[in-house]
């Protein structure tokens, strides 16, 4: 059977299909077996009743002979006129059954042939019995009569031994047949069993599998690594609760990242938030001051800003805003991190950068600034500067909040000295 047997099919045809393998295999055994016992009870009754008939019938005949020898002796003894009517009555019951044996279709030729001979025999028998009824000189007659009696009663005997062997010997057969039943109904009984505890383990298995699946995935879920996919290829309830599962973890690990990313940037800039800044530069000082390696830090305002927002309003400002967090974003490497410290206050982290270098980047950023304009959505030319204060680690500082303290007074420095300037201390 292929794997895909197991899991083409649906949990609901899977319970019937296992309820049928365990339940078909017991309905057959007691259909089937009641059904055969039907029928051997039939065939049984039909083969038992002939041999018994014969049996029966031939121990009847035996005893109405006896019956009435037994009268024609009583009348030796002492003669009587009624024991020869009873014995004609008698005789008549032997010839009755004779023909009534006879008339059966069940008796073989050389049954026939030994009844026909029997009956012989009786006729000469009832003409001997007569005369001996009938005469004083029966002695003789008796004796021959006896003679005769005693032969059919030979016969009879043997028919009847051979009637007693053949029912013994259907009697041993039948003892067989029954022993062979209870063996197939044993098998039959037990291959069903069989068949059902397979069953019951093929659909325990096919079930709790997937379930084990599952509780694997909900593990590393409830450990939130959403990462984790079920791998079940069944086309069934299971297969569609873990594609369902799939799609869920997919949309809670896409909102996480969205999650984490909104929590980290700033909504107007698209920059990372102060909170995010600190973080960054306490793990950037702890790296530089472990590998002594350059860092620097720059920290810009644009100038006049409140200006800005009293000509051409605040969206104006926020556009202007945006304006120069990209110029920022397009002066700095990728490694950098620009911040938006509060207001119009931006911050950039610049690592493995020395004095040389940070200053060559600040006054790039400044120049670009300088450079450019911002059109507003009423369609004004805005135009503004930043003044830019660096901080180099160590230097100026060697924990994150001495950096940005330093790279603050910096930039108060450039913006006393005029505006539009970068300074350190
Ligand atoms: P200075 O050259 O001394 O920095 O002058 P300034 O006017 O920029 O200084 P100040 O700190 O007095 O003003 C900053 C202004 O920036 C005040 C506030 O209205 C404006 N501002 C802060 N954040 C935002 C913002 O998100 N959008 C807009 N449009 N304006 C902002
Ligand atoms: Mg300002
Ligand atoms: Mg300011």
């Amino acid at each position: 059977m292929k794997p895909f047997f197991f899991t083409s099919l649906s949990l609901r045809s899977r319970f019937l299909l296992a309820m049928g393998i365990v339940f078909i295999p017991l309905v057959v055994v007691a259909v089937g077996s009641s059904i055969f016992l039907g029928h051997a009870a039939n065939t049984l009754n039909r083969i038992v009743e002939q041999p018994v008939y014969k049996l029966q019938t031939t121990s009847r005949l035996q005893n109405q002979i006896r019956k009435s020898y037994v009268l024609v002796k009583d009348h030796v003894l002492t003669p009587r006129y009624a024991l020869r009517t009873q014995f004609e009555s008698e005789a008549q019951g032997v010839e009755a059954v004779v023909a009534e044996m006879l008339e059966k279709p069940f008796f073989g030729a050389q049954e026939q042939s030994l009844l026909a001979n029997v009956r012989r025999e009786w006729k000469d028998s009832v003409v001997l019995a007569n005369v001996i009824f009938s005469s004083d000189a029966s002695r003789a007659a008796l004796y021959q009569l006896d003679q005769r009696v005693n032969q059919i009663m030979f016969t009879l005997d043997r028919m009847y031994d051979t009637y007693y062997t053949e029912i013994n010997m259907l009697r041993a057969d039948i003892n067989a047949s029954e022993k062979r039943f209870l063996l197939i109904i044993s098998a039959a009984v037990g291959i069903g069993l069989l068949i059902a505890v397979v069953g019951a383990v093929w659909l325990a298995r096919s079930v709790l599998m997937p379930l084990r699946e599952f509780e694997k995935g909900v593990a590393h879920f409830a450990n939130e690594d959403l990462s984790y996919r079920l791998t079940l290829n069944n086309h069934d309830e299971i297969g569609h609760l873990a594609m369902e599962f799939n799609t869920m973890a997919e949309r809670l690990l896409a909102h996480r990242q969205k999650l984490e990313e909104l929590s980290v940037r700033d909504g107007l800039t698209g920059l990372y938030n102060r909170r995010e800044l600190e973080k960054r530069l306490q793990e950037e000082v702890q790296r530089a001051r472990r590998y002594r390696r350059p860092l620097s830090v720059m920290m810009l305002d644009i100038d006049h800003f409140k200006n800005v927002n009293d000509r051409y309003g605040h969206q104006a400002g926020d556009e202007v805003l945006i304006t120069v967090a990209d110029l920022i974003q397009l002066n700095v490497r990728p490694v950098d991190a620009v911040c938006r410290y509060g207001g119009e206050e931006l911050a950039v982290i610049l690592p493995e950068t020395e004095e040389e270098g940070v200053r060559i980047v600040a006054e790039r950023i400044r120049a670009t600034v300088e450079d450019s304009i911002t059109t507003t959505p009423q369609g004004d030319m805005v135009h503004v500067t930043v003044s830019i204060g660096l901080a180099i680690f160590p230097g100026h500082g060697d924990t994150a909040a001495a950096l940005i303290q330093a790279a603050d007074q910096a930039l108060y420095t450039a913006k006393h000295e005029g505006r539009n300037l970068v300074r350190s201390l």
